[in-house]
């Protein structure tokens, strides 16, 4: 049976890392927003293209509309596959959204996957990936002061859906402040 989950957390709390091993290892496909974003508007000179990165750039959410443009088309191409949705939903729109389209489909999440983690050592993560990271790939928006408003925009429009999700009896809190083995053996526990 194929499975839907969620990954939520604050940026640099390793929602991508954990989506990569569980496409390596876990046949999962991995739907990140911010990716699907990113690709969208690297090579495009549109009005659009540029709201959308100045908007990225300034740590703030891009509009509901354009997100959800960009990820409904791939949910129902994937109908019998493992997805991980990194980075989505982001607010409670965005979430009911969610749960409407998935139930158009016939589908449903299976697991929420909610990472916890000190807003410290997320600083400490997102200078250790900008030192790491070579130019060509490095994020604009990968600086610390563009980090505080992400980590803002986080605590005021993302963190009220751990609550939607309680609710409806899919949220698994973990750890995201141990060892990316350990994170990754926690999260299998939950989803298998
Ligand atoms: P990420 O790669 O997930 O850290 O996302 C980078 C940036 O893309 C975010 O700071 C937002 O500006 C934008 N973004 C990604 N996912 C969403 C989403 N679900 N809703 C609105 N904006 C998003």
């Amino acid at each position: 049976m194929s499975k839907r989950i969620v990954l939520l957390g604050p940026p640099g709390c390793g929602k991508g890392t954990q989506s990569k091993l569980l496409v390596e290892k876990n046949q999962f496909i991995q739907l990140s927003t911010g990716d699907l974003l990113r690709a969208a508007t690297n090579n495009i000179q549109s009005k659009v293209g540029q709201k959308i990165k100045t908007i990225m750039g300034e740590g703030k959410l891009v509009p509901d509309n354009y997100v959800i443009d960009i990820i409904i088309n791939k949910v129902s191409e994937l109908k019998n596959r493992n997805i991980i949705f990194d980075g989505f939903p982001r607010n409670i729109e965005q979430a009911i959204f969610l749960d409407d389209s998935l139930k158009d489909v016939s589908m449903k999440l299976d697991y929420v996957i909610f990472f916890k983690i000190d807003y410290e050592v997320l600083e400490n993560r997102i200078k250790k990936r900008i030192e790491e990271s070579n130019v060509a790939e490095q994020r604009s928006d990968d600086n610390l002061e563009t980090l505080s408003n992400r980590i803002n925009t986080y605590k005021k429009s993302t963190l009220p859906i751990v609550e939607f999700y309680k609710d409806k009896g899919i949220l698994f809190e973990i750890d995201g402040m141990e060892e990316i083995e350990n994170v990754y053996e926690n999260i299998l526990k939950i989803i298998q």
